[in-house]
Parts: structure tokens; sequence; C-alpha cells
């Protein structure tokens, strides 16, 4: 049972996690390295990934988690008055060659037994669900449609948890790097970050792509890999993108500020230390972008975010048998899972009966066994360490 909590790491694993203890009445401090979101959730694509999800409880899983970002935006009053972080828009896809439909074709038809919604479209429809995207760009004979997908404001989605998790009593201390746990024997009782002590019956390792240090510091080993990628955005479009598209060669969805976002998993394989680079993946993604969108013309910025990706691609989420006292919850996909695993998370940690959904994805079962996610597959596809390519995001 847990009535004192250090949670590391304000992104949206954090920032979510934080937010459901302090709803509990846990007393809570959130330490982070950097200033307001600074890690992975402020550099990435976050878009609702639950149509790559495999096997099927995964896919529920992000399903669920998809669902939850909904109620929260209902529950907070967020959406209303203000802007929320989540955006329905339609999400529409086309491969190049007659394997990447095939591939297509074979998600959908995985997708329509598994009740998710989705449907195929003559490519003439493209004009009305993403204006702006040049038609020439589709050579395919058919899209897939998502009718119901979504991207994320992750900072934002952060920051309001945060500030919730703060009205709630939360203690969250920005510019605080966590550079020793407490320990009492095996059992870790708290953080150690710029000289001062954090006590805590749990410490909740929501460092993202930096969670493998964290746990180091306990004596733990992490399957975890650090996968990045390069995220750029444009200059104010005369036309707002209504739609997230994705292609085999660039992924573009909308941004605020009329704005474009990008990234493209062949760019994203330049960024490897022993990759050829041509050209710079800075030019190559733009290229690529105005290749679809003619009026994504430039950059306003680009950022490179670092996938923290377990090494068998599902979430790592629970308490290590060699470090009582330590919690991790780290996953790739983490925007669109956040708000389901800081929920089931804290529950586990507030109770201490261990949470059913989370037995899949506990830190030290075996993730030597080759790739089940299929969002794995593709991110794996594109890279010298890899397994078979499929089209799909990031
Ligand atoms: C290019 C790209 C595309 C992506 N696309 C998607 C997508 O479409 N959909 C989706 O759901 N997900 C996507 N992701 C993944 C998603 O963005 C991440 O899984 C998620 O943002 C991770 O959130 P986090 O809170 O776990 O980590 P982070 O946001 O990185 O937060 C971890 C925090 O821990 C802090 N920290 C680190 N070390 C310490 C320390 N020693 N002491 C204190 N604090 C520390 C850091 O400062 C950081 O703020 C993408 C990622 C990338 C890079």
């Amino acid at each position: 049972m847990t009535t004192r909590a250090v949670v590391i790491g304000a992104g949206v694993m954090g920032a979510a996690t934080a937010h459901r203890l302090a709803e509990a009445g846990v007393s809570v401090t959130v330490l982070d390295a950097g200033g307001r979101t600074p890690g992975t959730s402020s550099a990435t694509f976050s878009i609702d990934v639950t149509h790559l999800k495999t096997p099927h409880s995964y896919f529920l899983l992000n399903r669920r988690s998809a669902a939850l970002h909904r109620e929260l935006e209902a529950q907070l009053g967020v959406g209303r008055d203000a802007p929320g972080w989540r955006h329905p828009v339609p999400l529409v896809q086309w491969g190049h060659s007659e394997e990447e439909q095939r591939t297509l074709r074979a998600r959908a038809e995985r997708l329509a037994a598994w009740g998710h919604p989705c449907r195929s479209a003559d490519p003439g429809e493209l004009s009305t669900l993403a204006p702006g995207v040049d038609p020439a760009s589709c050579r395919a004979s058919e899209l897939v449609v998502h009718d119901d997908a979504a991207w994320y404001d992750a900072p934002l989605l952060a920051r309001v948890l945060l500030d919730r998790a703060a009205a709630l009593g939360a203690d969250i201390r920005h510019d605080s790097p966590v550079t020793a746990l407490l320990r009492d024997g095996e059992r870790v009782r708290g953080a150690e970050a710029r000289g001062r002590r954090f006590e805590a019956d749990h410490v909740v390792n929501c460092a993202g792509p930096d969670a493998g240090r964290i746990a180091g510091l306990a004596g733990v080993r992490l399957p975890l890999r650090q996968i990045p990628g390069l995220v750029g955005e444009s200059t104010p479009l005369p036309d707002p993108l209504r739609a997230i598209v994705a292609t085999p060669g660039v992924d573009l969805r909308p941004a605020p500020g009329n704005r474009a976002c990008a990234i493209s998993w062949p760019v994203d394989a330049l960024l490897d230390p022993d990759a050829a680079t041509p050209v710079p993946p800075e030019a190559d993604l733009l290229t690529r972008c105005s290749a679809i969108l003619p009026a994504f013309r430039a950059m306003s910025g680009t950022r490179i975010g670092v996938r923290p990706v377990p090494e068998d691609g599902l979430p790592l989420a629970g308490p290590h048998p060699q470090a009582p006292g330590l919690y991790t919850l780290v996953s790739h996909s983490g925007v669109t899972l956040a708000p389901l695993l800081g929920a089931l998370a804290a529950r586990e940690l507030t109770t201490s009966d261990p949470v059913p959904d989370l037995a899949p994805y506990r830190p030290d079962r075996d993730t030597s066994h080759p790739v089940r996610d299929e969002s794995l597959a593709t991110m794996s596809g594109h890279r010298a360490d890899a397994a078979p390519a499929a089209p799909g995001l990031g």
C-alpha cells in the first residue's frame, strides 16, 4: 500500500500516473530532469495507434486507453472552453507497391474481425478527406480509411494532468535530475535529486527512454531500446490539413497553429549512426512532405525524439522482484497508452493487488522471443536490426 510516491519523469506517462495517484490520496512528488515536458512527449508524432497493435490482447489495451482519452477530457472538463489534447480526424493510408497494399488489406481484415472501424475507399475520396494532398501522389487503386482516428497534443496532455495532480496536492519539481535511489538493503525507499532526499513507499520509474538508467541505479536491467525519430513541423499552412495521412515515405498529421507535423521511417533509418546519408535527414523529410502536401514548403522546426522501445515491443509495467519499492512504467506508443497504464499502475500501487490486465507486461518477463507487435515490426523493417517491413506509423 502506497501513501507516499516519487514519480520520476513528467512526460505523459509520469503525468498520467501522478494524476491517478494524487486522485487516490497518495502524497506524490514528481521529479523531472528538465523543464516542462522536455522528453519524448514533446517530440513525438502522437497519433492513436490502436489499429497497428497486435496481439489481440494488446490491441484491446490500446483501444481501452484511446477511449479513456475521451473520458478523461470529459471528466476534467477539457475541450469545451479550452482546446483539448485529443483531435479526432480520419486517418487515410495507402501503399505504393502491390505488397504494401496487400499488407494494408490484411490489416483491415484483421481490424474488421476485431470490430475496429476501418474501410477501403476510392482514391477519388482523397480530395474530400484530405484537401491539399496532391492526388497524383497516390498511385494506389484503393485507400484504407479509419474514420475514428485521432491525434494527441502530447505536451498539452502532460501539462493538463500535471496541473490536475498539483491541484490535488502533488509536488511537481522540474530541473530535478534523479542521481541516486535511496536504498534500505534491496528495497528502494526514495530518490535523490539536487542533493535532496525524497523518501517514499514506492518510486515509479517513468523516465521514458532513460528508464534503463534509472533502473540501473537499483542494479536492475531493463530490456529497453532507444530508437530516434525525426519530427518536423511545417510553417502555417494556407488551409488546414484535415486528416492523418500515412504513406510509405512519410506520415503527416495536423498540428497546432494550422501546421502539419511529419515523420518518416525511411528518414529515421538515416539517423542510425552507421547509415550513409547522401542528403541531410531534415532536407529529405521536407522533400517527402512537399511531394504529398505541396503547401508544406518549409519547416518551422525539427526535433529528434527518442522512442523508448521495450525489446518485444510491449510495455514494461510493474514492480521488480530484485528491487522492491521500484515500479517501472515505460512503453512505446506511450501517448496512446498513458491514460490507461497510469490508471492501472496507480490502482496496483494503492491497493497492493496485482492488476490482471498488466500481467503480460511485467518488466522481468522474457523479452527475447521474436517480434509480436506489428508496429515494432514496421519500425525494425526500416532499420539495420531488422524484421520484415510493413507500411505503418510511428
Ligand atoms: C518520432 C516518434 C513518433 C512517435 N509516434 C507515436 C504515436 O504516433 N503514438 C504514440 O502513442 N506514441 C508515439 N511515440 C512514442 C511516445 O511519444 C512515447 O512513448 C511517449 O512520449 C513516452 O512518454 P514518457 O512519459 O514515457 O517519456 P518522456 O516523455 O521521455 O518523459 C520522461 C521524462 O523523464 C525525465 N527524466 C529522464 N531521466 C531523468 C532523471 N534521471 N531524473 C528525472 N527525470 C528524468 C525526462 O526529462 C522526461 O521528461 C512516438 C515517439 C517518437 C520519438
